[in-house]
């Protein structure tokens, strides 16, 4: 629940803003795309001018809710006096200073009036307002509160952007988070026209054979642990090469062991061209893995979350299999 004085200063915040900068962690997902272009639509509703900077670059399967253009790739050199200048800015589905990237660093340079609106368990406190609703489905949701809040229109594109949030936050409404409340709005939303045939498409049937080669090469290396009840497996560079798939095409990937019969936790090791090790887990339910993140530096849910560890796959992947059989001790 975000209580009804941060409401008032979020919606004072942005009503007195004009020159306003939105962002999002790096990889972003459906959740936080989908967010920044809804954030945007309610400012441009009011004639604001937006500004949206991110870290890594749009998967491309979410280009079609940028429909205005403005959501940019960050560059130091052109961004940063912008955001410089700015009057607000929005930090949307994080709260973690290391997951914003080379944005976070101009931001933490800056001394703009910052808020920051998640559904995530707070890592950091990156922003002078939080607006934190873990019981939310996704951040979207929050956004959808705000939009009501604020009186904007909820169509066309920010209706499209709002069930884009929710419909892949919740995995298509089959997720531990998809409350009655997620339900209302994706029900509300189809009432406002969202055409929810071809979101699902554009969102989910939009597979490359590279990613396609992606998925059979993760099934392949599959690994079982605990009889069964830890799934795990690897995603390597040489794998992305062999099947010329790009690093976001790992989204949804951790999923694939869920439907496995006996398996309560999964975990997707993805080797970065940083040198890092992305960790991916997944819990159906029954035991959270958050704890689990969170020692490694990392965060998110109580049954899905993740974290950046140095070192490579071999050293990694130990670890971090001892961490997930203590799960069921
Ligand atoms: P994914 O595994 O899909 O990247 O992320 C699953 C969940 O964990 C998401 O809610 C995401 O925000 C969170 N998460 C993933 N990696 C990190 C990380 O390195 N740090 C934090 N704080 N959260 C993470
Ligand atoms: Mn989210």
């Amino acid at each position: 629940m975000i209580e009804e004085h941060v409401w008032q200063e979020l919606t004072d915040r942005l009503e007195k803003a004009e020159r306003i900068v939105i962002t999002t962690h790096v990889n972003p997902d459906g959740d936080a795309i989908g967010s920044e272009v809804a954030v945007s639509e309610i400012l441009a509703q009011k004639g604001k001018q937006v500004h949206i900077f991110n870290h890594s670059p749009t998967p491309k399967l979410y280009d079609f809710l940028n429909v205005r253009g403005w959501i940019e790739h960050f560059d130091a050199d052109r961004h940063e006096p912008i955001i410089q200048e700015a009057d607000l800015v929005i930090i949307l589905d994080i709260s973690d200073w290391a997951r914003l990237g080379d944005v976070g660093k101009a931001l933490q340079r800056s001394d703009v009036y910052r808020v920051c609106i998640d559904h995530h368990i707070v890592s950091d406190q990156v922003a002078h307002l939080m607006a934190i609703d873990r019981g939310a489905s996704c951040t979207g949701e929050i956004v959808f509160d705000l939009a009501k809040r604020t009186g904007a229109r909820v169509s066309g594109t920010l209706a499209e952007a709002l069930y884009t949030c929710v419909l892949t936050d919740t995995g298509s409404f089959r997720f531990t988070n998809t409350t009655p409340k997620a339900h209302r709005m994706a029900a509300e939303l189809i009432e406002k026209g969202v055409p929810f045939l071809e979101i699902y498409e554009r969102v989910y049937e939009q597979n490359s054979p590279g990613r396609i080669c992606l998925l059979a090469e993760a099934i392949r290396d599959l690994h079982f642990e605990n009889g069964g009840k830890i799934a795990w497996f690897r995603v390597t560079q040489k794998m992305l090469k062999r099947c010329n798939a790009s690093y976001w095409e790992t989204e949804n990937l951790p999923e694939m062991p869920r439907s496995i019969q006996g398996v309560e936790v999964t975990i997707m090791f993805a080797e970065t061209a940083e040198g890092f090790v992305k960790i991916s887990l997944r819990s159906k339910g029954r035991v959270s893995v958050h704890d689990l993140a969170n020692k490694f530096g990392g965060g998110g849910h109580p049954y899905a979350a993740g974290a950046r560890l140095q070192g490579t796959l071999d050293e990694v992947v130990p670890v971090i299999l001892n961490e997930a059989k203590a799960l069921f001790r």
